[in-house]
């Protein structure tokens, strides 16, 4: 049986007592570092029996492996460096293994920094929320993820590394300086911090005082003022959504 373990995204001990149950008693644990996973470990007194690395670039072949052993009874924990596996990490190959092969897996409950992230930002949740995972790197599809999510109706919530934060909140200033977003960042951490407001205000902060750590910038949704004045840019011919 294959258990997919969320493990803590900052602090140790969010961890719950299934999860450690799980991990004491799995035959092999597939971790994406395992030298950073130990520290978990030990840290709640936990010494695997089989320890190994399951990480993207030998996921394809590991994933096969693990599928064998599955087959053969073996209990297999998977787990990331943090959070939910599977979440912008490891684990959905493990899954979708599982299920053309007719093998039996659980997911255990657990910190992943998303729903934190876009339940922290505190805008209307009504309609539901957009998870587009780490934002594209190239500019050209940044954008266009950006202002998609200037569009859409309900909340939008993408992971972000420090060095292109800058750049991110003040292409939002600029597409759209009144709408609210929420850097959300170091979460569960020492330095948590949930930084709202319109995007002028948030890109003007981190361009004095740059961000450091993880971070999760959410988009509020669009009301519907916002979407009919971004559907008459988009008519007029001006794919600007904003001003
Ligand atoms: N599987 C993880 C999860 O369930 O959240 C996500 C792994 S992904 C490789 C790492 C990214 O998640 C970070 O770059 C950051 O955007 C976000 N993240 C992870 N931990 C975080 C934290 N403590 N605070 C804010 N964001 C975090």
């Amino acid at each position: 049986m294959l258990f997919l373990v969320p493990t803590p995204i900052g602090n140790l001990r969010d961890i719950t007592l299934r999860a450690l149950d799980t991990l004491r008693e799995a035959d092999v644990i597939a971790a994406e570092d395992t030298r950073h996973s130990l520290i978990l470990l030990r840290h709640h007194g936990l010494e695997p029996r089989e320890l190994i690395s399951l990480h993207e670039h030998n996921e394809a072949r590991r994933t096969q492996e693990l599928v064998e052993r599955l087959r053969q009874g073996t209990k297999v924990a998977l787990i990331t460096d943090a959070g939910l596996p599977g979440i912008s990490d490891p684990g959905a190959r493990l899954i979708r293994a599982c299920h053309e092969q007719g093998l039996p897996f659980t997911i255990l409950p657990g910190p992943s920094a998303v729903p934190l992230a876009v339940v922290g930002a505190g805008f209307d949740l009504d309609s539901g929320w957009y998870f587009g995972g780490f934002l594209p790197p190239k500019s050209g599809g940044r954008e266009r993820e950006l202002r998609a999510a200037l569009g859409r109706g309900s909340v939008s919530a993408f992971y972000e590394s420090p060095h292109r934060l800058g750049r991110t909140l003040d292409l939002l200033a600029e597409l759209e300086p009144e709408r609210r977003v929420c850097v959300a960042r170091e979460l569960t951490k020492h330095f948590e911090e949930y930084r709202r407001g319109p995007a002028r205000e948030v890109a003007a902060h981190y361009a004095a005082q740059p961000a450091k750590g993880e971070m999760v910038v959410v988009i509020e949704g669009a009301n519907r003022a916002m979407l009919k004045a971004a559907q008459a840019a988009a008519n007029s011919g001006d794919h600007g959504l904003g001003e």
